[in-house]
């Protein structure tokens, strides 16, 4: 796999806060700075509370920051509507998330289906496409079954084979062991490591478990809404 270095998320003094019900705000995350290069399999890690998923919502260009400029594959996101958003989330990324956010009552092929609905492609071929990514899976026996009928690990495939199957560049994947037994959570960081180093696609993972980051070449640690690592994974999470 040929790898490149463009920087594809570009993130320059981001700040976010959220209004309190009562009135006055709530800062969440303090003048964030880093880039995202492509190729890269990144672990954002840092304790419940510090801003994890509020950064990747930002980057997942599912929010926006209060302050600051977030620029994804070189374009400004910072003021995008939410239309515009829709399209670059479509676009490049494909998302993973702890509860795994499938639809109860469709099939599971239909839910793979589902990031292809926009693509104007005709449905033979949205059907082929979502077998062949959940073969991609090891789940090719069971696209007519409901995501209630499986394991929490096959859920996560099938989201993974949903997330794959509108040709991402980028997977989001927040806390997306977070709902799994360590053996089906163990499957799925591997499958993320081989869709990194086979496929090139960059990856950014959030977690608050150093044991789960350690599956990521890179560590960014968050603190009460502040950066204080970022670098190679370190041999523990002392001094982290
Ligand atoms: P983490 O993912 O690291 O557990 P979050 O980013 O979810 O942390 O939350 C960080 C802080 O921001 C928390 O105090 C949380 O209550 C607050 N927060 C997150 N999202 C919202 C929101 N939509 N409205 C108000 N407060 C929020
Ligand atoms: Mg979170």
């Amino acid at each position: 796999m040929k790898k490149t270095s463009e920087t594809i998320i570009s993130l320059n003094n981001i700040n976010k806060s959220f209004p309190l019900e009562l009135g006055g705000e709530q800062q969440v995350l303090f003048d964030i700075n880093f880039t995202i290069k492509s190729g890269e399999f990144v672990a954002i890690m840092g304790p419940s509370g510090s801003g994890k998923s509020t950064c990747m919502n930002i980057i997942g260009a599912l929010d926006t920051a209060s302050s600051g400029v977030y620029e994804l594959y070189g374009r400004d996101v910072t003021g995008l509507t939410t239309d515009e958003l829709a399209v670059v989330r479509n676009e490049y990324i494909g998302f993973v998330f702890q509860q795994f956010n499938l639809l109860p009552k469709r099939s599971v092929l239909d839910n793979v289906m589902l990031p292809l609905m926009y693509r104007g492609l005709p449905m033979s071929e949205r059907i082929e496409r979502a077998r062949e990514m959940l073969k991609r899976v090891g789940l090719e026996n069971f696209e007519s079954y409901l995501p209630t009928q499986l394991s929490g690990g096959m859920k996560q495939r099938v989201a993974i084979a949903r997330a794959l199957a509108g040709n991402p560049k980028l997977i989001l994947a927040d806390e997306p062991t977070g709902a799994l037994d360590s053996k089906m959570g163990n499957e799925i960081l591997k499958f993320f490591k081989k869709l990194n180093e086979d496929l090139g696609i960059t990856i950014v993972m959030i977690t608050h478990e150093f044991d789960i980051a350690k599956y990521a070449n890179r560590l960014i640690h968050v603190r009460d809404g502040r950066i204080n690592y970022d670098g190679k994974i370190p041999k523990d999470d002392r001094g982290l």
